[in-house]
Formats: C-alpha cells, structure tokens, sequence
C-alpha cells in the first residue's frame, strides 16, 4: 500500500461520517485532523496549512459555504464540499465560491479517495508553478502552447469559442466546472444564464473529439452542475 503523508483537514459534524472517513484516510496513510464545527475548522486550517480541505456544507455554527467564503480569503487549499442530495443549490455556490469539488452522500471509499488524489495533484501543480504545456489523455493530445488538437495524432479544427471551452476543462482535469464558472470565462459575466450555449458548445466539441459522443469518455457532463474534464487517470 501507498504510504501518503499529506495532511487532510475534515470539518464534519457527524460522528459517524467523520469516523467512516477518517477510517478511509488513515487506512491509505493520510494524515487527518478533525473538527466538528466551522469555526475550529477554519482555526485548524491556518494552523496545519493542510494539502486538502474535506468540507460538509451542514455545520452548526456557520453555513459550509461561508467557510468555504472565508477559507479564500488567504488560502488556495483545494476544498472538497460533503453535500446531501436535496442542497443541490449549495453545492454549486460552494464551487461557484471557490471549492474545488464535490461528494454527494452517501459516497463510496473508492469514489473519495479518487477525488482526493486529484485534488492533490492540483495542489502540487500549482506549488510548482508549473503548467504542462501538452496534456496527453488516450488518443486526445492538447498542445498549449500552440492551441492545437489532435485526435490520433490528426488536428482537429476548432473554433475559438470551441478551444476555450475545452482548454479550461482540460487545463483543470478532473476538476468540476460550475455552468456559470464556464459561461463567464468563456463568454464573459452577462452570460452567466445561458447554460443553452454550454450544451450546444459540448455537443460539438463533443462530436469532434470523442470517439461515441453519445457517451463521452472526456468531457464529462455533471448534471444540474456543469462539466468534468476527465483525462483517465483519476479513476
Ligand atoms: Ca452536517
């Protein structure tokens, strides 16, 4: 087994929930610490500088997305939002706010700890500064710094709107985009409502790059959320 080292912050008021996770970390050797309210949560976090920041959105003392609010503040820790199914609005302003992902209860062992290596390899890409000028996933190559696509080694023409979209899913792999993130990146803020662009952007994008558009194995749809761009290896 992996021995990890980092340091995982998980603010969670549920015993039971805290004790399934931090069963799951400790058992892969990842260091945890714990706090059952925002408040000691945010305290702990300033304290441990930890390399990734577990976050349920139903806390006691202050809403989940305040402390997500106020974690930005001064920190750029990735922050993984514990939601329940019926805060479907929560947890897109906890990422429209800054978090960096999110875990519907009940979540498997699998499915957290995938999260969490993302989430880290994020963490220590942007420590280094370093931004990989080419990303390779399957028969997808996207070159960076020349803007350029291929499929199999062939170019794939796209449009400006097209590349934009994908070089910021792609340049945050594995990270969930919110519509309005996308929308305001791509097309600027006064079209933060118009998720009908986003869909008819995907389709093509889609039909250029994947090899069964009806089931795309990169470009990822979250549904009521936004879109995933998934190079394979967070599995
Ligand atoms: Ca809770």
């Amino acid at each position: 087994m992996a021995e990890h080292k980092e340091a995982i912050l998980l603010i969670e008021d549920e015993p039971q929930m805290r004790r399934f996770i931090r069963l799951i970390l400790q058992g892969q050797g990842y260091n945890v610490t714990e706090s059952g309210t925002g408040e000691e949560g945010l305290i702990e976090a300033a304290l441990r500088n930890p390399d990734v920041v577990l976050l349920d959105l139903g806390l006691p003392d202050m809403d989940g997305l305040e402390v997500t609010k106020r974690l930005r503040e001064w920190s750029g820790v990735p922050i993984i939002v514990i939601s329940a199914r019926e805060k479907e609005m929560d947890k897109i302003t906890a990422l429209d706010e800054g978090a960096d992902d999110y875990l519907i209860k009940p979540f498997g062992a699998g499915e957290l700890l995938a999260r969490i290596r993302v989430a880290i390899r994020h963490r220590a890409m942007q420590r280094s500064g370093r931004k990989e000028p080419v990303l390779e996933a399957g028969n997808l190559k996207i070159d960076f710094s020349k803007r350029q696509v291929f499929i199999g080694g062939q170019e794939v023409h796209l449009t400006p709107i097209e590349y934009k979209l994908l070089s910021l899913l792609a340049g945050n792999a594995g990270k969930v985009l919110t519509h309005s993130y996308l929308l305001k990146e791509v097309w600027g803020a006064n079209y933060a409502q118009q998720t009908q662009y986003l869909r008819v952007y995907m389709t093509q994008l889609r039909h250029k790059l994947e090899a069964d558009p009806a089931r795309p194995r990169f470009l990822i749809n979250e549904p009521g959320i936004g879109y995933r761009f998934k190079a394979g290896i967070e599995k």
